[in-house]
């Protein structure tokens, strides 16, 4: 018999989906997608039932407008695993379901190819490349980068190339552009350049064996410390699974997507390749995720969010840099990418890599207990020899700008030395407060429990919170002073520092406030690659992914407030940075130098990583978090509840907490801690609070959030205040 009722989810914050009458007309199957009356509105949802039968009166349902699609948007595994994500990260099943697609097919745009941009270089384009471009560095750029592969208008802009110059390089008939729908499902019969293949050494030899082995699914940790050729492993990897005609996911951080990386694929494979990330439009997006659905492309790479694209015949998952915190979602679906790329190979019965020079307690503990794959790559590839690491105790030390008179006399050798030197600082702006110097009165964001960062460039207050901005004060709002102070040193006030400092070195800083317009980034590391600058300020974006030769000092400002942090990661993140920042500086015939400034240069966890090195490192902090009981041998889920008013954020907490602690599944190993004001107790003008709750087994937690959720949406306060629950959480702030 025919059905005749639809469920529909919507992307709406109600944890339900809802009930609407099948026209006679209309033939939906489950997993396509439907206009649906929703109160005066038209809403846009995904049939996920069929049925004859509703609790509510059949009578009073109304019909489906229109469906808009033949078959189901995703295929049966991916939406069971789009459908398990919405339960485990507690996450409404419309609201999942509607992120989980590409923007064009969210607003109800057919899931058809749209026309694209696509330049490629002339034959006299070809002529002139031997010929050079003079003075045209973009031009140069633009060319040199077409020169292995056609490439779409968004992967161009990945270059911070102005459109005028490809008018120009149109007009010199240089390149030629044209708008295409492309659909090639027939992939060259010569797959692999094999010219730019790499002999492998022996441990990269028996990590692409080992994998090369699995069958089915399995996850493998490749551990090699930077340079040690990882990226060679990946491409001979899917060198195996492209020869069998199949595809392949790589997932690589928000910052790691540059051209160069995109181009080693394209060099190394015939095979069409896609990415996808944040830069991309609604239809360069959507032909990307229909590409990989209708096997037109070998290898999509993309960020985060390309992890949940459709595959016609998926076989290897890698997830590159695993340990990167750009991994873990922060709102809406609150997803570890990590993780759920495990999910995702397990789910297809493929393998999956985690490769990083710096695993995650949580992979690495999961390598050392045996459940993954453990494989090394212990020497360098490139060749570059290990750093100098070294410490400067900073106790009682005058510190400029933050920098005390040990660090200036190396950097003052390393630059004459005609070398360049890097300093990290993960603090934006000038100062990270501006204080009245009569009676100690603070500039405060009267929004947030924060001070205002004083930046000196645009004359502004900034609160790093929530955004607002204001002309900075002259005057003390207490005591009417007009003697104001600056306190703390950020970025901002570094580079004006050494700028008066070493007046005959330039000085390139690089963060987020100078790097948003998209490529300016790609363009600043450029010049940095070029040597047009000796000193790099940075925070840690600069720290990933990138190469630099003659960089051969790397001081790290401030490493205390990494060691006496409230976040339990954050020695973690500290220990990663370092050896991060430690492997990309330097070659083999410079080698480079690290140093720390801090105050406690006995600490433990210091000494373990500057002597012996991250593993042992590693090893000293599982042991600490197990002793604490914290992740991984521990999970955690945190509720945040703000609210204007602060009662009723924390009294909703507090029968979060009754609620769970009398949940027949709440049992000896699960503990809840709070509610307590949110590290940042208030922000953008509300009150928050929180509280987490530890269980000793995923699996409990995992049962006991999904059963106690119903109860937790019907307490008295849960419509009152705003709240979520982030499971697994990265940032307890
Ligand atoms: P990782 O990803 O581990 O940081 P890469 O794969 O980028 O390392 O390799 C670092 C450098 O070493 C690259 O220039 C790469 O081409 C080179 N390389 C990798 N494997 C080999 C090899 N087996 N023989 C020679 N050079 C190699
Ligand atoms: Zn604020
Ligand atoms: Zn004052």
């Amino acid at each position: 018999m025919r059905p005749t009722i639809a469920r529909v989810a919507l992307p709406v914050p109600l944890d339900k989906e809802f009930e609407y009458l099948i026209p006679s007309h209309l033939f939906p199957v489950v997993g396509v997608r439907a206009w649906v009356p929703f109160g005066p509105k038209k809403r846009l949802g995904v049939i996920t039932a069929l049925t004859h039968q509703s609790e509510y009166d059949i009578n009073k349902l109304k019909p489906l407008t229109e469906v808009l699609d033949l078959e189901p948007i995703w295929p049966e595994k991916l939406y069971k695993l789009i459908y398990w994500a919405s339960r485990f990260y507690q996450y409404p099943l419309g609201e999942t379901l509607n992120g989980a697609m590409p923007g064009a097919l969210r607003k109800g745009k057919p899931a058809h190819k749209q026309p694209q941009k696509i330049w490629q270089l002339t034959e006299s384009g070809r002529n002139q490349l031997m010929q050079g471009f003079g003075r045209a560095v973009q031009q140069a750029k633009v060319m040199h980068t077409l020169q292995y592969a056609a490439l779409a208008q968004h992967e161009l802009a990945t270059l911070d190339i102005s459109s005028s110059v490809l008018k120009t390089l149109e007009q010199k008939q240089w390149v030629t552009c044209s708008e295409s729908i492309e659909i090639n499902d027939q992939w060259p019969s010569k797959l692999i350049n094999e010219e730019d293949k790499r002999q492998l050494n022996h441990e990269q030899m028996l990590s692409v064996v080992t994998v090369n082995h699995i069958e089915g699914y399995e996850c493998a940790l490749l551990d090699g410390v930077t340079g040690s050729g990882k990226t060679e492993v990946y491409l001979q990897l899917i060198e195996s699974v492209i020869q069998q005609g199949q595809q392949a996911l790589v997932l690589v951080p928000e910052i790691g997507l540059t051209p160069q990386t995109i181009n080693r694929f394209k060099r190394r494979f015939n095979v069409p390749i896609e990415t996808i990330h944040s830069g991309l439009n609604d239809s360069e997006r959507l032909n990307a995720w229909l590409a990989a659905k209708n096997k037109e492309c070998g290898i999509l790479i993309g960020t985060r969010s390309a992890l949940l694209t459709p595959f016609a015949n998926l076989g290897i998952v890698i997830v590159d840099e695993e340990h990167d915190s750009s991994y873990k979602q922060q709102d809406s679906l609150r997803y570890h990418a990590r993780d759920m790329a495990i999910m995702r190979a397990h789910s297809e019965n493929v393998p999956v890599v985690l490769g990083s020079a710096t695993p995650s307690l949580e992979t690495l503990n999961n390598a050392l207990s045996g459940k993954y794959l453990h494989l090394k790559l212990t020497e360098r590839a490139g060749g570059a020899s290990p750093t100098k690491n070294s410490v400067i105790d900073v106790k009682g030390l005058y510190l400029e700008s933050g920098l005390s008179a040990p660090l200036i006399a190396q950097m003052r050798k390393h630059l004459q030395q005609g070398n360049q030197v890097m300093l990290f600082l993960n603090r934006r702006g000038f100062s990270p407060a501006l204080m009245c110097h009569e009676c100690g009165w603070i500039a405060e964001c009267s929004r947030c429990d924060a001070y205002y960062t004083f930046h000196q460039g645009s004359s502004e207050m900034r609160c790093h919170h929530c955004g607002s901005q204001k002309p900075v004060v002259h005057q003390c709002h207490s005591c009417g002073s007009t003697h104001l102070v600056t306190v703390g040193v950020g970025t901002e006030q570094l580079e004006a520092h050494l700028e008066t400092l070493f007046p005959e070195f330039k000085t390139i800083r690089i963060d987020r406030d100078n790097t948003r317009r998209k490529g300016s980034l790609e363009s600043a590391l450029e010049s940095i690659r070029n040597g047009e600058y000796q000193i790099l300020i940075g925070t840690q974006m600069l720290a990933k992914g990138h190469h630099f030769p003659d960089v051969t000092l790397v001081a790290l400002l401030d490493v205390d407030s990494s060691l006496y942090s409230s976040d339990f990661r954050a020695s973690e993140k500290l220990a990663q940075l370092f050896i991060q920042v430690a492997g990309r500086a330097g070659r083999a015939s410079k080698p480079g130098h690290v140093v720390l400034q801090t105050h406690h240069p006995e600490h433990s966890l210091l000494q373990a990583l500057l002597h012996k090195g991250y593993p042992e490192f590693a090893q000293s902090a599982l042991m600490e978090r197990r002793v604490a009981q914290l992740p991984p041998y521990a999970s955690l889920s945190l509720f945040r509840a703000e609210s204007n008013h602060s009662q009723l954020a924390e009294d909703f907490l507090r029968q979060v907490r009754q609620t769970l602690e009398a949940h027949p599944l709440f049992d000896q190993q699960c503990w809840v801690l709070g509610p307590t004001p949110a590290p940042m107790a208030k922000r953008a003008g509300k009150s928050r609070w929180q509280l987490i709750l530890q269980c000793q087994l995923r699996s409990t937690m995992q049962k006991l959030l999904m059963s106690a959720k119903p109860a937790l949406d019907m307490l008295p306060n849960a419509k009152k205040v705003r709240w979520h629950i982030d499971v697994e959480p990265m940032d307890l702030s």
